[in-house]
């Protein structure tokens, strides 16, 4: 495809296509790792009556700082945060996309471990950030002294390593980041999109964040928190950090629909989670239903499962769109990703995926 020749667009973006999943209507979800439970009622009544007292002073630009939301996830996350150690934007994408441009850029250098989230790569190219990728081992693990010698080797000024890790589940041990943190000379950004849905005993590098100040962590309300739409995702950091942050984010970029959407949605923390038990149970069955019926599959503390393999993982994905279930074409070639959906949309997807490979 590519654009025209008469688009003077930059050259290295000219044959590339805009990132993102299939989005296709009337079919069952299973693509994007979404909180499948929408908010109670008496959740959409409070985030609308928010919206509509924030609308009354849309003639004013919003709280630049976003404090009121900051100081709000502050009180989220616990562990002794206050809001001049969070930071908030559209979406962890858009955090991560200002830690590039204050922490990358040209001259510098954005390292993470493969098979990992496919937007990392984008955040170095739309920063000019030279991109490099270690390998995880075969069970999607991080090995820390292959981490450590590559760190070693390349001297990065960001690494990234989400954890749990879209698309394997795997989360990282507490001491796999701190021999990162130990071998990397810039930050490191532990990106905990799927956090909540860790399973017991998994940790979260949030208890790294005191005396690591080039410690990141990031969180997003769209997976547990059921807010995907919202586009709110958050970190935290030394304050020094957030400052840096600052310099580099557009003025007002959290509409005051947006902080008011926020801070209604935190209010219902205990409602909007109420469901990420059911759903780290139903992640276990669907593991366990998988490897029953003989496919690999990747150990997983997120609300997703990558399985395998296939040799012809096309086949069996768009088996399944024939049968109005959308997951997700993506990792190491021939295996899947499934996001845990609701009793209902599980059993759906169990009889289709029976009915594909059965042919
Ligand atoms: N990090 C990871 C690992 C993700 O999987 C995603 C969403 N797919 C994000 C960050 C971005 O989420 P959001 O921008 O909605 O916060």
């Amino acid at each position: 495809m590519g654009l025209p020749d008469w688009v003077p667009v930059r050259d290295e973006l000219r044959e590339l296509e805009p990132y993102g999943a299939p989005q296709i209507r009337d079919i069952i979800n299973l693509n994007v790792n979404e909180n499948p439970y929408p908010p109670a009622t008496s959740v959409v009544a409070d985030i609308a009556e928010s919206v509509r007292a924030a609308a009354a002073s849309l003639n004013r630009y919003p709280d630049r700082e976003a404090v009121d939301v900051r100081t709000a996830l502050a009180g989220y996350l616990g562990h002794g945060l206050t809001p001049e150690r969070i930071w908030a934007a559209n979406g962890s994408n858009e955090v991560m996309l200002q830690v590039l441009q204050a922490f990358g850029g040209p001259g510098r250098t954005a390292l993470s471990f493969a098979p990992t989230y496919s937007m990392y790569p984008e955040y170095a190219r739309d920063s000019h950030t030279r991109w490099v990728t270690g390998q995880r081992e075969d069970d999607f693990t991080v090995d820390p002294d292959r981490a450590v010698a590559l760190i070693g080797q390349e001297q990065p000024d960001v690494v990234l390593m989400a954890s749990p890790n879209n698309p394997t589940g795997t989360a990282l041990p507490l001491d796999t980041v701190e021999a990162v943190l130990d071998a990397a000379p810039g930050v490191v950004v532990v990106d905990e999109a799927y956090a909540e849905f860790r399973r017991a005993g998994t940790p979260t590098s949030l208890e790294l964040l005191d005396g690591h100040p080039r410690l990141l962590v990031s969180r997003t309300m769209s997976k547990a928190f059921a807010l995907a739409g919202g586009r709110l995702g958050y970190l935290a950091a030394d304050a020094a950090i957030i400052d840096a942050l600052r310099i580099v984010r557009l003025p007002y970029h959290l509409s005051a629909v947006s902080q008011a959407t926020a801070l209604a949605a935190l209010r219902h923390a205990d409602e909007l989670l109420a469901r990420v038990d059911d759903l780290r149970a139903a992640r276990d069955d669907l593991a366990a239903w998988l490897t029953a019926r003989g496919h690999e599959v990747a150990e997983s503390d997120a609300n997703f499962v990558l399985f395998g393999r296939f040799d012809d993982r096309h086949a069996v994905w768009q088996g399944l769109v024939d049968r109005g279930v959308l997951i997700r074409e993506t990792g190491p070639e021939g295996w899947l990703r499934v996001s845990v959906g609701t009793p209902a949309e599980m059993s759906t997807f169990y009889t289709a995926l029976e009915e594909v490979t059965a042919r």
